[in-house]
């Protein structure tokens, strides 16, 4: 089964394409499910490179109209990628109860540190940054609000070394998806930007083989994203590259998140 559950679209003003073009690109590439998992705002805040609060009902009445319309062809799913921050609890239960999203994915870019100050793990001040990361992701997926861990290793964008912080990190983030049962994201998105230079050598931002050797061989469920932002990235080299590495890393890969 062909499917995809990390797509964006236009709405978070840096991806290029609305649903439909998403879905007509799926439809031709033989996609069995669809998954739409824009970035997800805030009721009372703008955390940038998101649709607008007012925007979701139009987000999921596209993706509805869709759904019907294309029902034959392909299976549509609601979601969003959304960052867990322990303020807003609440607000990620509503968004499934209110407003009948399928799934959320944890998608930590902006995280809340222990004074209680929101940073970006873009701009990771020292691997120390890693562990308050790691929290954070840990006590989102004990919620039990999210289907999976978006790109659980997007901290090894950052420029450092190799460090017990690293270690650490990694393991409180494999340990929370195994103890609350939650699917990790190999995001093929961090293949796209290429090999870079790092202190520790050439390698990809993310994925990260170092994070991803800790689950060799076990029964870890694992699942490919395109994290697509124009619609050709639903299925292009990026996702053959990610297959080739899942497959060589001994990854349970699975194609759902259901
Ligand atoms: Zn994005
Ligand atoms: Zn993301």
């Amino acid at each position: 089964m062909r499917s995809n559950f990390h797509t964006h679209t236009q709405r978070c003003k840096h991806a290029y394409g609305d649903e439909r073009d998403y879905v007509e690109f799926a439809v031709k590439n033989e996609l069995d499910i669809l998954g739409f998992s824009d970035h997800g705002p805030f009721p009372d805040h703008d955390f940038g490179l998101r649709m607008d609060y007012d925007e979701l009902p139009d987000y999921l009445s596209a993706i509805d109209s869709l759904s019907a319309e294309y029902k034959d062809k392909i299976r549509l799913y609601k979601g969003l990628e959304i960052e867990f921050h322990p303020k807003y609890i609440t607000y990620y239960k509503q968004l499934s109860d209110l407003f009948h999203l399928d799934y959320l994915a944890l998608g930590e870019h902006m995280f809340t540190d222990s004074n209680g100050k929101v940073k970006n793990i873009y701009f990771a001040e020292s691997t120390d940054d890693y562990i308050e990361y790691a929290e954070n992701i840990a006590a989102g997926a004990e919620t039990g609000c999210f289907a999976f861990i978006a790109h659980p290793d997007l901290m090894f964008m950052n420029k450092f070394e190799w460090d017990k912080n690293c270690d650490k990190a990694c393991d409180m983030i494999l340990s929370a998806a195994e103890k609350y049962n939650i699917i990790l994201e190999f995001n093929a998105n961090g293949i796209r930007r290429g090999r870079q230079y790092f202190p520790d050598g050439m390698r990809l931002a993310y994925p990260d083989e170092r994070f991803w050797k800790m689950l060799q061989g076990s029964r870890q469920p694992v699942i490919i994203g395109a994290d697509c932002h124009i619609p050709e990235q639903i299925r292009d080299s990026a996702i053959g590259i990610a297959e080739k590495m899942c497959m060589e890393l001994d990854l349970n890969v699975v194609d759902t998140i259901f």
